[in-house]
């Protein structure tokens, strides 16, 4: 048996870091990552034979809980014609279908690979339509690692981005705006200024990358009424929301259409699909229909597609019933375990994904996220790990549940709550 650290031994020789996605090398944690070897339902098996409660759900995607037999089927299905036929084949039909008929203001889909390139096609197309360059983002909002996304906000309110990493130029972040989050004036105030120069606003459609931080009531309404008095295009990313906060994501929950939509994670079923999608006479604009290039060699593959179709179609309701009760039972019990030691906190939600804050104020945005205790996370998620409980590995990441979490799986985290809490409180 090769154990986790001789395979991140291994890995560090022959990948930066020993991981292909950051988040994963338990860098705001420390510590070896435990490498895992399978997955079933709602539990993760590491090389060592040792089991996890999964409250990570591979960031989102296995809504269902891991290998869930009608998924699993529907891909051995499409294995056995073909894993990619680089030509149209019915499962992108289907799988287009499956979105537009949940999603009202979704009338037409392209599929992609990634989240990532959901959001940087999105935007092309955005300024592609308007014929604008500038995009406005938020602080602490994620959309992948598009170059003119992986920005932060300069000194001052809305101030052009500066690049947030090396690599990205200045030019590449220059037409990006970030404001604080949940910040309407701040929006309207860049809007007065140079709202004839926006493309488009983007956001998420319920914050889960900087923990769980939603919209405050009427956020997003107000960000689609200025977008629109201003010609600009709002794009809701529901990358991590879509079809989890409801059968039609987020918008299922506050009903504000955007005008483009980015879609991942649960769609997919585990593997690499993706989509963006919205007005059909934004979409028109995208190549062969319209000028607005975009393409991929492994687009709408019919393994992701069988996965997506199959994940979305057991969506049910008592799936979404489940989700809700898993992920309140749980937010309540980590609460209690706190408040049993003293620890001030918060648990919020943005739908059913949750995190928890280290502070008694509410957290409505970036410098609210950066304000809290985070280095409580640390013993807190450490003392679970040791006890089978599979978190974030960052105090800023959303935990996701499936509806294959069932009461064994809720009562072994709840279990172990007790201890992790005295760690948090240390
Ligand atoms: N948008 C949001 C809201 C996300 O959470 C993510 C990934 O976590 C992305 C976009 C990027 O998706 P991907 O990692 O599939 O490229």
């Amino acid at each position: 048996m090769t154990t986790s650290s001789q395979w991140f031994e291994r890995a560090q020789k022959v990948t930066p870091g020993g991981v292909n996605s950051p988040v994963r090398a338990f860098g705001a944690v420390g510590g070896t990552p435990p490498f895992m070897a399978s997955a079933s339902g709602p539990y993760l098996t590491d090389t060592e034979g040792k089991e996890y409660v999964d409250l990570i759900c591979s960031w989102g995607p296995m809504i269902l809980g891991h290998r869930h037999p009608a998924v699993l089927e529907a891909v051995q299905a499409a294995l056995q014609r073909g894993t990619s036929f680089g030509a149209p084949s019915g499962g992108e039909v289907e799988l287009a279908e499956e979105i537009v008929a949940r999603v009202d203001p979704v009338e037409q889909v392209r599929l992609v690979n990634s989240g990532t390139e959901a959001t940087m096609s999105a935007i092309r197309l955005a300024r592609g339509f308007t014929g604008r360059n500038k995009i406005l983002k938020f602080a602490g909002c994620y959309h992948g690692h598009v170059d003119a996304l992986l920005a932060s906000a300069g000194s001052g309110l809305a101030t052009f981005a500066l690049p947030d990493t090396p690599g990205v130029t200045g030019a590449q972040a220059g037409d990006t705006i970030v404001v604080p989050y949940n910040d309407l004036p701040a929006v309207e105030k860049v809007f007065a200024e140079i709202g004839d120069e926006i493309a488009c606003v983007i956001t998420e459609a319920a914050p889960g990358n900087m923990g769980a931080v939603p919209p405050l009531p009427g956020f997003n309404a107000g960000l689609k009424e200025i977008t629109a008095r201003h010609g600009a295009l709002f794009i809701s990313d529901e990358v991590m929301t879509g079809f989890r906060a409801s059968r039609s994501g987020w918008y299922g929950r506050d009903q504000v259409a955007p005008d483009l939509v980015t879609y991942g994670k649960v769609m997919g079923g585990g593997f690499p699909a993706a989509a963006f999608g919205g007005r059909a006479d934004i979409m028109q604009h995208l190549a062969p229909s319209g000028p607005v290039y975009q393409a991929g060699t492994l687009s709408g593959n019919p393994l992701a597609t069988a996965a997506g179709l199959a994940t979305l179609r057991h969506c049910t309701p008592e799936v979404y019933a489940r989700l809700e009760e898993v992920s309140s039972t749980l937010g309540r019990e980590v609460s209690a375990a706190l408040s049993g030691v003293g620890v001030a906190h918060r648990v919020q939600y943005s739908g059913t994904m949750f995190s928890v804050f280290f502070t008694e104020n509410a957290v409505v945005d970036f410098d609210d996220v950066q304000a809290t205790e985070s280095y409580r996370y640390t013993a807190f998620f450490h003392e679970m790990l040791r006890q089978g409980v599979y978190l974030p590995p960052s105090p800023f990441e959303a935990w996701f549940v499936s509806a294959s979490h069932d009461d064994t799986a809720v009562n072994r985290v709840i279990d172990a709550l007790p201890a992790a809490a005295a760690g948090a409180a240390a």
